[in-house]
């Protein structure tokens, strides 16, 4: 993992070592929590900022026999380093290898192989340095030289970390953006009613009717405008879009709001009419709505119980998404109410769908208005990241992409931009030594910078 890790030609070296690595970073997407940022959080070992929350580490240390203790249990923050640098020769070809690796040696300097060799080692000496100021949250931000983040954010989030994080005058701006997936999820009216209740407390609005959900996800969705939010963001096993007349959505609403069960259809209908109100509140105050699609969740009953959501227990789904996703864009867009859209596969089999998909609805309003969003969760990964640019490349625009995303809970996953950066000159780079594109590095060289961070900072627009 030297200098030129992942650039195989002197052309992709020239192109990431003068044009991509000096870029900033924009991350658009994430899942750090912004109370870090505000509180300007000091962790104390590297299990409290690499184990705590990070369920593909998890996921591994469980197939490599690791038990539940040493994941998300009560062992001690050694014992689950030590099991973690146990995992780590185990996980060669796994993205996780690298990423281990670039965070140990962009962050700490760390040129070693992790194993249980050298574990103590590595603990005690990253440990030292996590425990100086140098390394608190917003340091460790500036150490990655980024200069905008998003997090993901409730409708009823109050906002005051980053209101606190703008009034500190941090110089990387932090941004929320709205994710308001469980004001859709009525297949579970228990859960959907306490929601509602939270919303209506947020919103100062007694939600009994389907309008008053509408004002106060307004009233919600104005405060995010007002705190500097222009980026939506939805969490789909697909798209929605099914026909439904209003009346009926008004009576779907008052049947779960009496704690009623809704069978299929009906959960269907007020789904698709949640996303394409969504649709129209984002378009409304120029914001860009993003779709996390086709991710099969909590599928380890036994596991769910025990920990929850988000531990490890997803894979990738299979659910027809060409027909939905193309009806719930047309809705909008014959509107003219489609904002700038970005969409994210999950199950590589659709690649192609979704590159051919964006082509839909490009009107000439703004360069790349729909993008095919970067290789996700189970595709973020060299193989992945390659197939998507390869899939936008030969189908839409590759010029024009907004690039890559951490889409991350940890502060040092940064290093997958390089990762990403990294991927996209080499198959530049390639293409240039094959005679295929030409050696104009004035050209490339530009294309490089605006994926990496041009493209993203003029099409969002904070
Ligand atoms: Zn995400």
């Amino acid at each position: 993992m030297d200098e030129n890790f992942l650039l195989q030609t002197e052309t992709a070296r020239k192109l990431y070592h003068q044009h991509a690595a000096k870029m900033p970073i924009f991350d658009y997407h994430c899942h750090i929590n912004p109370k870090d940022i505000a509180d300007d959080r000091k962790f104390k070992t590297m299990t409290e900022i690499w184990l705590y929350g990070d369920h593909y580490k998890w996921r591994a240390m469980r197939t490599n026999g690791v038990d539940e203790r040493f994941c998300t249990g009560d062992a001690s923050d050694w014992e689950k380093f030590e099991k973690w640098a146990e995992t780590v020769p185990q996980t060669l070809r796994n993205p996780l290898y690298h990423w281990t690796h670039l965070e140990l040696s962009r962050f700490f300097g760390v040129k070693e192989v992790l194993s249980p060799k050298n574990a103590r080692k590595i603990y005690d000496f990253c440990n030292e340095k996590l425990n100086t100021p140098s390394y608190s949250c917003r340091n460790i931000i500036r150490m990655a030289h980024v200069n905008t983040i998003c997090t993901t954010d409730d409708p009823v989030d109050t906002l005051i970390y980053h209101q606190q994080i703008k009034e500190d005058g941090f110089d990387v701006s932090v941004l929320p953006a709205w994710r308001p997936d469980k004001a859709m999820m009525v297949e579970d009216p228990a859960f959907f009613n306490h929601y509602m209740d939270k919303l209506g407390e947020a919103a100062n609005e007694d939600i009994q009717s389907f309008e008053d959900l509408m004002d106060a996800l307004d009233a919600r969705h104005q405060y995010f405008h007002f705190n500097g939010c222009r980026l939506s963001d939805h969490g789909l096993d697909t798209a929605f879009a099914e026909d439904y007349k209003e009346t009926e959505i008004k009576a779907i609403f008052k049947k779960v709001r009496r704690g009623n069960r809704l069978t299929e259809t009906e959960i269907l209908k007020f789904k698709s009419c949640m996303l394409y109100e969504f649709g129209i509140m984002d378009h409304s105050r120029g914001w860009t709505q993003q779709f996390h699609i086709g991710a099969q969740r909590n599928n380890n009953t036994r596991l769910f119980k025990e920990l929850g959501p988000d531990t490890g227990f997803d894979s990738i789904g299979d659910k027809p998404v060409a027909e939905p996703l193309a009806h719930l864009l047309d809705r909008l867009d014959q509107e003219n109410k489609l904002c700038k859209t970005i969409l994210y596969n999950l199950n590589p089999r659709d690649n192609e769908l979704y590159a051919t998909m964006i082509g839909n609805f490009q009107d000439g309003s703004v360069p790349g208005k729909i993008q095919y969003g970067s290789g996700w969760w189970f595709l973020d990964q060299q193989d992945g990241m390659k197939k998507q640019i390869n899939a936008l490349s030969n189908l839409g625009l590759l010029s024009r992409f907004v690039g890559m995303l951490t889409d991350s809970r940890s502060f040092l996953s940064y290093t997958r931009h390089e990762y990403f950066r990294r991927t996209l000159c080499n198959i530049i780079g390639t293409d240039v030594e094959n005679g295929e594109i030409p050696a104009d590095m004035e050209l490339l060289g530009s294309m490089v910078e605006n994926i990496c961070y041009n493209n993203a900072k003029n099409y969002f627009g904070f």
